[in-house]
């Protein structure tokens, strides 16, 4: 007789072996969608039943019996349930609210691909998930069809790719790229890799969360022949990391793929410094490094998630010098409308004169650094500017600068709006005495 596993607790599994359970196809396809399902893993108020049926109208509800199995049933602000239990918040819209607040379909010049900023892509390879989450902010497209792109767009977007030089980092994601089958996987895979100027690849994937079940010998010996290869998953609180995901991070460590996380700020998730902290450290003691911690978007329904700017700070300032360098991710703010990601942090310089910075650091302790004179950088035998520089200059390599860059190499003197009132007063004015 075999051991009893501890899913098989649950009555909806209770005849489910390990080769089922470990099984990433047996996950997804026994995924919980209904309320039914939902009341056999969890205890459920007929309140609740009501309002899951009525919120899965924006996002639909489908949970890994893995990720399930780790709610606790009788604790509705349970951190895994609130990552995958629909509540009645979802079907609140605020005034602030937006369908795309990233307007990541206006900056995409192929549909699933937005290109934003210079040198990287980010690549949307379907809009299907292992699980949904509550607080997606790609609502919009997640779940839409839980289903992979036609072949015949994704061609098209790496096409794409192939045209677009500047481009040296694709992003895949989604949805979730890992949903896909590994053949049809490594088909977009091997395509971006043969692109002279694609120099990395990097995974989006929240499946070492919800599913690491996926993260089989096979995809990872996929993922391995397309070196350099990184994947940012998507912890959000320490309770996710379990011997399992363990496992599966340790699988994908140990083969050399460079694991980052990126977690989003949600409140009574891990609004909380402590929870942050601790959060860090296990993933740096599994070899993630906290890469990004997400200010929440606008997105519809995800309003009741969202934090002041304020609580993210203050859960940087608990980290910054407290614990390992490496452990403190930035905080990002990506900021509506296509202005994109921000980083926010708190404030460490204090003053300054002409040749001395104040800083404080972590304990509140505050000293100085004393700057070189202007006339020291200058000289000291040293060429004023860098060869490279000169190089680029003399060949004429130069690329138009961009924003703060304009101002630092002197090309502007000030950065304007295109339309400024007082510059078409100006015209106007002149204009009329015909000058
Ligand atoms: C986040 C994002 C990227 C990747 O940004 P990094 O800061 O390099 O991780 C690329 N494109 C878009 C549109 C994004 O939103
Ligand atoms: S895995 Fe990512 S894309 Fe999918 S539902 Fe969660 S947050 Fe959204």
């Amino acid at each position: 007789m075999a051991e009893r596993r501890p899913y098989q607790s649950i009555p909806l599994w209770q005849d489910v072996d390990d080769a089922q359970w470990n099984d990433w196809r047996w996950q997804i396809a026994n995924r919980i969608t209904t309320v039914e399902q939902l009341g056999q893993v969890i205890n459920l108020t007929e309140e609740e039943r009501r309002v899951i049926a009525e919120s899965l109208n924006t996002l639909r509800m489908s949970i890994t019996p893995y990720y399930a199995s780790l709610m606790d049933p009788d604790d509705p602000a349970c951190p895994i349930r609130m990552r995958a239990v629909p509540t009645m918040f979802e079907t609140q819209i605020r005034d602030e609210d937006q369908v795309d607040p990233l307007a990541e379909d206006t900056d995409s010049p192929v549909r699933g691909l937005t290109h934003r900023y210079p040198d990287r892509i980010l690549f949307l390879v379907t809009d299907q998930c292992s699980m949904y989450c509550r607080h997606c902010t790609r609502r919009r497209m997640a779940g839409e069809t839980d289903q992979p792109l036609p072949q015949s767009q994704i061609d098209e977007m790496i096409a794409y790719v192939r045209e677009a030089r500047g481009v040296r980092d694709v992003l895949l994601s989604g949805g979730d790229p890992l949903t896909f089958a590994t053949d049809k996987l490594e088909y977009i895979v091997a395509r971006l890799h043969e692109i002279p100027h694609v120099e990395i690849v990097r995974y989006g994937s929240a499946v070492p969360v919800v599913m690491p079940q996926r993260i089989t010998d096979e995809l990872v010996q996929m993922m391995k022949r397309y070196q350099p290869v990184w994947l940012n998953t998507h912890f959000n609180h320490p309770r996710e990391v379990t011997p399992e995901s363990r496992r599966a991070l340790a699988k994908l460590a140990d083969n050399g793929i460079v694991l980052g996380n990126q977690s989003v700020l949600l409140k009574g998730v891990n609004d909380c410094p402590y929870i942050m902290k601790e959060l860090v450290q296990r993933l740096v003691h599994n070899r993630v490094r906290p890469y990004y911690i997400y200010q929440c978007d606008l997105s519809q329904g995800i309003g009741h998630f969202r934090t002041s700017i304020g609580k993210g700070i203050e859960i940087i300032e608990h980290l910054w010098g407290h614990t390992t360098g490496f452990a403190v991710p930035r905080y990002i703010k990506d900021v509506g409308g296509g202005v994109g990601k921000t980083p926010i942090d708190p404030c460490y310089i204090i003053s300054r004169s002409e040749r001395m910075v104040i800083f404080r650091n972590y304990e509140g302790t505050i000293g100085r650094y004393i700057e070189p004179e202007a006339e020291e950088t200058r000289s000291g035998g040293y060429p004023e500017q860098c060869q490279i520089c000169e190089e680029r200059k003399r060949r004429g390599l130069d690329q138009p600068q961009v924003g703060l860059e304009q101002l630092f190499s002197g090309e502007v003197s000030a950065l304007e709006p295109a339309h400024l009132d007082r510059h078409e007063r100006n015209q106007m004015a002149r204009a009329k005495r015909g000058a």
